[in-house]
C-alpha cells in the first residue's frame, strides 16, 4: 500500500514508518518538524514538511494516490495540555479535522489513529478494557477522545475505514530510531539520563500509591510491538467501520521495578530521589489486551521490560545528545 505517516519524524511515527517500509509498503512522511527530528525520518521515505493546520498544503500532500494514513502527529504532553490547552484543541483537534477533510477530498479511505489510554482517565477497574467509561482528566486526553469521536462520525457518514489504537506506555527503541523529547518527562528516558549522568538523579513521583510497593504501575509496550500493531491495523481497516483497540501488553510494572530493571540492564547505580506524586497521575494503568490480540492477531514480540530498557539504552548510548547532536563515534 502507499501510506502517509503524519508525525513520521517523531518517536512512534518514525519506528512505525520503518516497520511499514520493512513490510513492503511505500511510505511518505508528513511532519512539520516542530517536535519531530529530520534525522529520525527513515532512509528511503520522502519527507513532506507540512503543518496539519495548513489545509491547502495538506490537501495537496494527500493528492499523491494514497491508500491509507497513519495519523501520529499530535502534541502529547499532559502537563503542557493543562497549562496551554489551546495548543491541544488547535493542533490535535483542528489538525485532525483538517486531515479528515483532506483525506475525504482525495478519496483516501483508510485511517489508523494514535489514540491514548488517557481517554479513560482514572479507571475504576484494571485491566482497562475498551468498554471502560471515557472520562479524560486533562486536555490531552480530551483532545484525543474528541478525535476518536470525530472519526466514528466520519466512518458512519462517509465510509471511512478506521482503527484507533489507544496506547499505554511506549518504551524502547528500534535501530536508529528512539525517544528524544525536550523537555523529557517520561520515566525510562529520564532513568537513562540519570544513568548517563545527564541528570543528577531520577525522581520517583509518589511512594504512597495503593500499589504493592507504593509507586505507580504502568503497562510498558515495546515501540516495535506498537509499530507492528499499526501495520496490522492498516492492513485490516473495514470501510464504514471505526474500531477502537487498546494497545498494551497487559502487564504492569511499578516505577521502582522499572528503575531496578534499568540498574540490571545498564549495570549502573542510578541515583533516585523520592518526590511527591505528579498531579494527574493515576495509580495504575494496565491494558486489557484480549481484543487487539483477537481482532488483529497481534502478539507482542518483546514483552519483557528488560528488553525494552536494553533497546532504549542502546539508543541513549548511540545518541547521548539525542537527534540534535551527531551520533557517538
Ligand atoms: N515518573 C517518575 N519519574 C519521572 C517520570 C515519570 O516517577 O521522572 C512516573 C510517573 O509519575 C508515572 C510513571 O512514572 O507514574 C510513568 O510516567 P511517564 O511520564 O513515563 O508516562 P505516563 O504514564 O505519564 O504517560
Amino acid at each position: 500500500m502507499r501510506l502517509l505517516v503524519t508525525g513520521g519524524a517523531g518517536y512512534v511515527g518514525s519506528v512505525s514508518a520503518r516497520t511499514l517500509m520493512a513490510a513492503g509498503h511505500d511510505v511518505v512522511v508528513l511532519d512539520d518538524l516542530s517536535r519531530g527530528h529530520r534525522a529520525a525520518v527513515p532512509d528511503g521515505a520522502e519527507l513532506i514538511e507540512c503543518n496539519l493546520l495548513d489545509l491547502d498544503s495538506l490537501t495537496t500532500a494527500l493528492s499523491g494516490g494514497f491508500d491509507g494514513v497513519l495519523h501520529c502527529a499530535a502534541f502529547a504532553l499532559v502537563g503542557e495540555s493543562v497549562s496551554q490547552p489551546e495548543l491541544y484543541w488547535r493542533n490535535n483537534i483542528t489538525g485532525s479535522l483538517n486531515l479528515l477533510d483532506a483525506m475525504r477530498a482525495n478519496g483516501v479511505k483508510s485511517l489508523v489513529f494514535s489514540s491514548t489510554c488517557a481517554c479513560y482517565g482514572e479507571p475504576e477497574v484494571v485491566p482497562i478494557a475498551e468498554d471502560c467509561p471515557t472520562r479524560p482528566v486533562n486536555p490531552y486526553g480530551e483532545s484525543k477522545l474528541a478525535v476518536d469521536r470525530m472519526i466514528t462520525a466520519e466512518a458512519a457518514a462517509h465510509g471511512l475505514g478506521a482503527i484507533s489504537l489507544r496506547y499505554f506506555n511506549v518504551a524502547g527503541a528500534s535501530g536508529p530510531c528512539g525517544e528524544d523529547h525536550e523537555p523529557e518527562t517520561h520515566l525510562i528516558p529520564n532513568i537513562l539520563r540519570a544513568a548517563q549522568g545527564r541528570l543528577t538523579h531520577v525522581s520517583i513521583f509518589g511512594t504512597d500509591y495503593p500499589t504493592p510497593d507504593g509507586t505507580a504501575v504502568r503497562d510498558y509496550i515495546h515501540v516495535e510491538d506498537l509499530a507492528l500493531a499499526h501495520q496490522l491495523a492498516l492492513e485490516k481497516t473495514t470501510p464504514g467501520e471505526h474500531r477502537i483497540l487498546n494497545l498494551g501488553n497487559g502487564n504492569g510494572f511499578s516505577v521502582r521495578e522499572v528503575i531496578e530493571a534499568a540498574r540490571r540492564v545498564t549495570g549502573l547505580e542510578i541515583p533516585v530521589v523520592e518526590a511527591p506524586r505528579r498531579e494527574g497521575d493515576p495509580p495504575m494503568l494496565v491494558a486489557a489486551s484480549a481484543k487487539i490480540r483477537a481482532e488483529l492477531g497481534w502478539e507482542p514480540k518483546h514483552p519483557e521490560l528488560d528488553s525494552m530498557i536494553a533497546d532504549a539504552w542502546a539508543f541513549a548510548t548511540a545518541r547521548p545528545g539525542g537527534y540534535s547532536e551527531p551520533p557517538a563515534a
